[in-house]
């Protein structure tokens, strides 16, 4: 009943999305890393960008990284991007049909591999990520987060399921997790299943999960550095099993206790790339922030002549900012460029 119901609704209000408009696997999974994390509208033009160079799996294998990566620039969580590329290196041309292979493949776990085989295979998989999950918690009227009522979720969705359409019902549920029935807001009146949902019933449908409690965010101080030499700004590569990893940035890092943020900035740039600074221009504050932390950037600027000390553990380049272009950056040292710009 709830799947007929849940289906009729999705047939006629389905949303349009450039990863509906294929069952091809290697798109719908390119489609659902990006959506890790990361809300449908952000998703979108890097989509579309992704494959129009990287139509399919053998372009993106034969495809540089650095390249990549510049594809992947401001959607976060880099290490989604490297399992991406070293999957497509790893796989041939055959994208594989089974749970027991996809669940192997690196950055893909359980609700990825069953989405694709329920989308692109019409298998018979339910893959419950948050909004699933938080939709079968509210249809059961189940309050109290833990692994026994997941499961309890997870079981009901897949007995539920229409088992014609696996992948309609996938994202027939995720349409409704994303419009009616959302972690902090629902339509009750106007969703197609409420006359077999328990948590409507109660006053306050949103406690069902109970929400999380908000932890408070911490706090990081960095100094930054952009230094110069002739025309050309000093970039490192973040190391690859790092936040980040892959991206380009200023050299720089944490201001110890009691340290002063030109202090910071002098010790840092000594020990990253061996180059002796001294009064380095003060150019401003940038603030920043991750999903897990907040980064107050004091930005520096400083011309060096003699570059023959330099000494870098990572990869480094010497660029013009108009060949920064080429390199994949984290959002705060665009936030620093523009604060240098003014
Ligand atoms: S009736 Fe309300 S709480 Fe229940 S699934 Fe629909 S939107 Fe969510």
């Amino acid at each position: 009943m709830i799947s007929k119901q849940l289906l009729a609704w999705y047939s006629l209000n389905k949303r349009s999305l450039p990863w509906r408009e294929t069952k091809n696997p290697y798109k719908i999974w390119i489609s659902e890393i990006m959506l890790q994390q990361t809300q449908v509208k952000t998703v979108i033009p890097f989509y579309r960008k992704w494959m129009s160079s990287f139509p399919d799996i053998k372009a993106l294998a034969n495809a540089n990284y650095d390249d990549v990566l510049k594809h992947w620039e401001g959607l976060g969580y880099y290490s989604r991007c490297k399992n991406i590329h070293t999957t497509a290196k790893s796989l041939g041309e055959d994208f594989p049909d089974t749970f027991n292979e996809l669940i192997k493949l690196p950055g893909i776990g359980e609700y990825t591999a069953k989405t694709i085989l329920a989308i692109a295979y019409n298998k018979q998989e339910v893959g419950v990520d948050t909004n699933l999950e938080r939709v079968g918690f509210r249809l059961l009227g189940l309050k109290k987060k833990s692994k026994f009522n997941s499961n309890r979720v997870k079981k009901f969705l897949e007995a539920i399921q229409d088992k014609s359409k696996p992948g309609d019902f996938n994202q027939a549920l995720m349409d409704l997790g994303s419009s009616f029935c959302q972690a902090k807001a629902v339509h009750c009146s106007l969703c197609p299943i409420t006359s077999e949902c328990r948590a409507t019933l109660s006053e306050d449908p949103l406690q069902f999960p109970e929400p999380k409690k908000n932890k408070p965010i911490p706090s990081v101080n960095v100094s930054v550095c952009i230094v110069y030499h002739n025309d050309r700004l000093l970039i490192l590569q973040r190391p690859q099993n790092k936040m980040l990893g892959g991206l380009w940035e200023f050299p720089g890092g944490k201001i110890e206790l009691g340290e002063s943020k030109e202090a910071a900035v002098i010790r840092e740039i000594k020990e990253e790339t061996n180059l002796s600074i001294l009064s380095p221009e003060y150019i401003g504050e940038v603030k920043h922030q991750y999903s897990h932390f907040k980064v107050t950037i004091s930005l520096f600027l400083k011309s060096v002549s003699n570059v023959k000390t330099l000494k870098i553990k990572e990869n480094y380049v010497w660029t013009t900012i108009k060949g920064l272009d080429k390199f994949a950056l984290p959002k705060a040292n665009y936030k620093m460029l523009e604060l240098l710009n003014k």
